[in-house]
């Protein structure tokens, strides 16, 4: 299967073949047709799966066909500033043979680029809803034109509460358009959502809930106590390549970030109290090499694409189980593995058991080899009553009794090539446990060079 098949413009085909691409991902080959049909659409696609593509490529091929026009004509309503320039970027690569300008609107830097970027008409917008909100409101957007709308990531836009902000900029739409509206989870807010505001629309469902198949998933038992020094010696344990640790609160964030570095760790931070300069800093460092470790609050954990992050390290547990699919979806992206470790306190117990419920599988549980737990018995905690269910391959999933723990840390080193700033030890010791991960890859192929989007 090609991109040729779908009939997009020239212009874009070269765009899609300079950034390497060669096999369309199963979230393209079901979207694109219907989106270039014109339909309304429900994309339930987890983070990674290569869904920005499957709404710009669209888009771009619609409005390339179509005289210049001097007004907005499709609108991209994303939840984060680094999102909102992270798809806009990905419309300029592929969108780079084509006539149809772009632009990201949000919030925390200036109006005053935003307003000179609008002069130049662009045809392409992705906006956070505060910033574009206020735009309108200031008479600076006119949103009349708008031909096609994407939300994405629409769950998280329910979570963040932005759902009234998203009401006020549907207010401001042609009630004759096309919508799309994305989401990687189908909470009940979305289901909504979606039936409000999609007409005759159809579904197309990519692996929507568990995280991705590339993923390895490892839990570390631990008290709060010793949750920093778990960490310590599990980084100089492991063999990382770029590493994205989420903590739980803004302080947090900073504060772990400062114990890294001064453990000489290559590290920066990454939470909403940073001006959006100090953000994209964080954020470019990470990406380009300059940093090994990036410290995020769930700010990072929706929709950022880096690539070849090795691990995400949750060093406090999400919240919710959907929240820890996507802070795993930093991992593990288009054709890379990559493996999530969780640092549980006794307390997380009841989020241990909601995530392993996403998963369909019990997470292997480990004891850091030669770390002193003092009187802390990490066997102890999380056991699991559970029926031992055969598996097709002949191995178990889930144990009887606690019992499959796993004394190493991961010695795979998956796909991260830049950035490592040490090996790891011995070789991961068989633990009872099959990987969840399961190198089930996504089955698209992706020339070498100019990989990113
Ligand atoms: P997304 O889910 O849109 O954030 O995309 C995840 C990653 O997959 C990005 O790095 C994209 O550049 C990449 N990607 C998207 N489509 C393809 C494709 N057809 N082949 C290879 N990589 C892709």
């Amino acid at each position: 299967m090609s991109f040729e098949q779908f009939h997009l413009d020239p212009a874009i085909l070269s765009g899609i073949e300079a950034v390497g691409y060669t096999t369309p991902t199963p979230i393209q080959q079901q979207a694109i047709p219907a989106v270039m049909e014109g339909r309304d659409l429900l994309g339930l696609a987890q983070t990674g799966t290569g869904k920005t593509a499957a709404f710009v490529l669209p888009i771009l091929h619609r409005l390339n066909r179509q005289e210049r026009s001097r007004q907005v004509r499709a609108l991209i309503v994303v939840p984060t500033r680094e999102l909102a320039e992270q798809i806009h970027q990905a419309t300029i690569v592929l969108g780079r043979n084509t006539k149809v300008g772009s632009i990201a609107i949000y919030g925390g830097v200036s109006k005053l680029p935003q307003l000179q970027a609008l002069r130049r008409r662009p045809e392409i917008m992705v906006a956070c809803p505060g910033r574009l909100l206020d735009h309108v409101g200031d008479g600076t957007i006119d949103l009349s034109g708008i031909e096609v709308l994407v939300l994405d990531e629409a769950d998280t836009m329910c979570d963040m509460g932005f759902l009234p902000d998203v009401r006020r900029i549907l207010s401001h739409l042609p009630a004759k358009r096309q919508t799309l509206l994305f989401s990687a989870t189908m909470p009940e807010d979305i289901r909504k959502l979606a039936v409000n505001i999609l007409k005759n629309h159809i579904t197309v469902q990519v692996d929507p809930i568990a995280p991705a198949k590339t993923v390895s998933h490892a839990l570390y038992p631990v008290t709060d106590l010793l949750k920093k020094d778990l960490l310590l010696a599990l980084l100089d344990q492991t063999p990382t390549g770029r590493t994205l640790v989420f903590t739980r609160t803004k302080h947090r964030t900073k504060r772990l970030a400062l114990d890294l570095a001064n453990h000489k760790y290559r590290v920066s931070s990454l939470q909403g109290n940073l001006s959006q300069n100090r953000r994209q800093q964080a954020m470019d460092g990470f990406r380009d090499g300059k940093f090994d470790i990036l410290v995020a609050t769930d700010i990072a954990a929706h929709g950022i694409d880096v690539p070849e992050i090795s691990h995400v390290i949750n060093f406090d547990m999400p919240d919710t189980a959907d929240a820890y699919t996507h802070r795993i979806g930093r991992t593990g992206r288009a054709l890379q593995t990559g493996e999530a470790f969780t640092l549980a306190v006794p307390s997380d117990e009841p989020m241990v058991r909601e995530v392993e419920k996403v998963l369909k599988a019990k997470i292997e549980r480990r004891r850091l080899p030669g770390f002193d737990y003092g009187d802390f018995n990490p066997e102890t905690q999380f056991r699991q009553v559970r029926p031992i269910q055969p598996q097709r391959n002949g191995r178990q999933f889930g144990g009887n009794s606690g019992s499959n723990f796993g004394s190493n840390p991961g010695s795979h080193r998956p796909g991260a090539g830049q950035g490592t700033r040490r090996a790891g030890p011995a070789a991961r010791k068989s633990s009872g446990m099959p990987s969840i991960a399961g190198g089930t890859r996504p089955d698209f192929g992706r020339r070498q060079s100019g990989r990113r989007g």
